[in-house]
This record gives structure tokens, C-alpha cells and sequence, in this order.
């Protein structure tokens, strides 16, 4: 299981993970986007670390909501807003609990896929960071009750899901403006999703 105080360290994990990634982020991003997308990321995650210093959260819950709050003021973007409404539902999925096991994860994963779909519209297949959650969540809820099980299932579903967005035509945000010719190019929403699940994956082992 995972307290507060595990929730805060695979938050800062997860803040180290989006500044080593920034570039590639961004190299992705400039490929079918407008190139924001690790600066975005970089941003909002910064602006969490500093807030997990000077307000700690007091539960798993708690964490999750200063994630979203924090996201939703500073990344921008179509990013910022999905990722925000992401974490928002899944504070929402785990309540007030002190601590999380695997089962509690796997329905905050369900809440955040809930809460992208809800906000974006997006099904799989649209090239977008729902390629990546969607099997994450499936195979989340499929990892039984071991919390690093289910974390490890959800990221490398995530991988695999972020990876068959290569080949696709992009129908959700920027990338879809340029129809086929956004094929061949590895999604950055989906790829910083997949990033984001591995970082609290290899926080929790
Ligand atoms: P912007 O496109 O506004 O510059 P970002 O570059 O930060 O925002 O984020 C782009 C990513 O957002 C895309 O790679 C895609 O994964 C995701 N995205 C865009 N639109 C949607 C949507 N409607 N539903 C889900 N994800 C989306
Ligand atoms: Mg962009
Ligand atoms: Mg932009």
C-alpha cells in the first residue's frame, strides 16, 4: 500500500522523469504539434514540485488534488486541462483514504481515463494520450491487489499502448490538422503518459 508520503515521493520521481524528458517532449511535439508539449510538461511539473515543498499533503487524495489544481493553472495548452481533469477524478476515485493498495489505484487510473475521455472526446485509436491510458487501466484493473503489480501492469500497457500510436492518423487535437501526413510519428501526449506511469511504477518497487 501507499500512504501520503509514497504518493509525494512518485510525485517527485515523476517531476525528475518530465525534466529529463523535456526535449524529447518537445522534439515529439514538433513533429506534429506546435512543440510545446515537454516545455508544457516541464512547467506544470516544476510548479508541483515546489507546491509538494510548501504544502504537503496530508493524504493520497489530497496529493492528487494539488496535482490537478497545479497542472490546471500552469501547463496549458489541450495538455493541461486533460491532465488536470486526469488527476482531478482520480483524487475523486480514492476519497479520503489514508492509504492506497492496488485495487484503489486501479480505479484512480479508471477516474483520470474517465476524466480524459470526458473532457476530450477522444477514443482509442485517435492518436492521442488515450491510446496510452485506455490498456493502462484495462490492465491495471486485470493486476489483482498487489499495488507495485498494478503499477507495473499499467506501465508497460501504457508503453505499448503509447507505441501503436506510430502508425496511426491523428483525429483529436493538433496533430489532426494534419491528417495522413501525421502518421509515422510517435504521439507526445501518449508518450508523456507512459512516461508519467513508469516514473510512479519505478517509485513504488
Ligand atoms: P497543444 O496541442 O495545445 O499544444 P500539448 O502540446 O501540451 O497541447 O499536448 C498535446 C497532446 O494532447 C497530444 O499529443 C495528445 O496526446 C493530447 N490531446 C490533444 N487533444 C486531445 C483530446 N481531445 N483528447 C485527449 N488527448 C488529447
Ligand atoms: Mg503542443
Ligand atoms: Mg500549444
Amino acid at each position: 500500500t501507499c500512504t501520503a508520503e509514497g504518493v509525494v515521493s512518485a510525485l517527485r520521481a515523476a517531476v525528475a522523469v518530465v525534466i529529463a524528458h523535456r526535449d524529447e517532449l518537445v522534439r515529439l511535439d514538433r513533429e506534429i504539434g506546435d512543440g510545446d508539449h515537454g516545455e508544457n510538461m516541464r512547467r506544470g511539473f516544476t510548479a508541483l514540485l515546489s507546491r509538494l515543498d510548501s504544502e504537503p499533503p496530508a493524504t493520497p487524495g489530497s496529493a492528487l488534488k494539488l496535482v490537478a489544481t497545479t497542472l490546471i493553472s500552469t501547463v496549458g495548452g489541450a495538455a493541461g486541462p486533460l491532465y488536470g481533469t486526469a488527476f482531478l477524478r482520480a483524487a475523486s476515485a480514492v476519497g479520503d483514504a489514508t492509504a492506497l493498495d492496488g485495487p484503489a489505484v486501479a480505479k484512480a487510473l479508471r477516474g483520470a481515463l474517465d476524466g480524459v475521455v470526458a473532457r476530450g472526446k477522444a477514443e482509442v485509436g485517435d492518436k492521442t494520450m488515450v491510446d496510452a491510458l485506455t490498456p493502462a487501466v484495462a490492465a491495471a484493473e486485470a493486476a489483482g491487489d498487489d499495488m507495485v503489480a498494478v503499477l507495473v501492469a499499467a506501465a508497460d500497457a501504457a508503453d505499448a499502448g503509447a507505441e501503436s500510436t506510430v502508425p496511426l492518423v491523428a483525429r483529436k487535437g493538433r496533430a489532426s490538422y494534419l491528417g495522413e501526413r501525421s502518421a509515422d510519428h510517435l504521439d507526445p501526449g501518449a508518450r508523456s503518459t507512459a512516461l508519467l506511469l513508469r516514473a510512479f511504477a519505478d517509485a513504488a518497487q
